[in-house]
């Protein structure tokens, strides 16, 4: 061999052992933390609880009780993460931002349009992150409606793809805002340049195979909606949204007097406990203290 080829060869093998070295090099510290926050997808339907914090009902009378009616008037506010082997779904986003957590500690504070006052203790992204997944790892979003309640950390999720019934998004990005009475519209701007699938029927099957479908259930706002989730284990469950708020609404039939369409809600009522009876789910009342309790909660989660 020529000392030419000898040197020609001498480069390519440096050459190769340089490519080998680039690509056995260690990852940088955030591409860790990326692949590290990226939980596998489970091999069936899972979902998660979050304490996403609660609410001091001042004024029960809007429910049309009066608070020695109720066995209690505090309202839990549940944030829920759905894993699927397909993709995951965040249902409801909470009442304060995590930002206002961000020094640690919990936080209480009210909102111009609403009585209520809400206490958080805990990020949703700290909770989000113990089971393993980033605000960015999320497929989906669906608000079950624009109630600040609900939206908090909307904005977190923008790069979802978001899952929403016409009249909502227009009752949320309506000027001046609308009586739908989407009080916190800073919480969820960011979702108007979503990628975006308008919800058209009543039902909406997430994965095409009905483990996760997004029901339409207008009337507490225009687009409001429930969540149907097919566990294998716990069986059919159905997230209320809004629908009801305190057990004793579904036991006396009674309906918020601040409803956007009261006969709509009623309407919608019966439609899902027809619903419920047909397919045999237990309903999941978001914002029941007392069967809220009894929830396991994320990391913990229910299949
Ligand atoms: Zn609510």
């Amino acid at each position: 061999m020529s000392p030419q080829k000898i040197r020609a060869l001498l480069i390519l093998v440096a050459a190769f052992l340089m490519i080998g070295v680039a690509s056995g090099r260690k990852p940088s510290a955030s591409v860790l933390a990326q692949a590290q926050h990226r939980a596998p997808a489970p091999a069936s339907l899972r979902l998660y609880v979050f304490d996403c914090g609660r609410l001091k009902i001042v004024d029960t009378s809007v429910y049309g009780f009066a608070p020695s009616d109720l066995a209690a008037t505090d309202m839990p506010v549940p944030c829920f993460l759905v894993a699927h082997p397909k993709g995951t779904l965040m249902w409801d986003t909470g009442v304060l931002p995590d930002n206002l957590l961000a020094s640690g500690g919990s936080v209480t504070q009210g909102n111009p349009g609403s009585s209520a006052m809400a206490t958080v203790t805990k990020p949703l992204k700290t909770q989000l992150a113990e089971t393993g997944y980033a605000p960015e790892d999320i497929t989906y979003l669906a608000l079950s409606h624009c109630h600040w309640d609900h939206t908090a950390n909307a904005n977190e999720f923008a790069r979802a793809t978001w899952l929403v019934r016409q009249e909502e998004r227009d009752a949320m990005f309506a000027h001046p805002s609308t009586f739908a009475r989407c009080l916190t519209p800073q919480t969820f701007d960011a979702l108007k340049n979503s990628k975006t699938v308008i919800l058209k029927r009543d039902e909406y099957d997430l994965f095409g195979d009905g483990s996760v479908i997004v029901k339409s259930a207008p009337g507490h706002t225009p687009g409001h909606q429930v969540l149907f989730l097919k566990l294998r284990k716990t069986g059919p469950v159905l997230l209320s949204g809004d629908l009801y708020h305190y057990p004793e609404e579904r036991a006396q039939h009674r309906v918020p007097t601040t409803d956007f369409n009261r006969d709509q809600t009623a309407a919608s009522r019966v439609t899902i406990e027809a619903f419920l009876k047909k397919t045999g789910a237990q309903l999941w009342i978001q914002h029941d203290l007392t069967a809220n309790a009894k929830l396991k909660k994320a990391p913990a989660f229910y299949d």
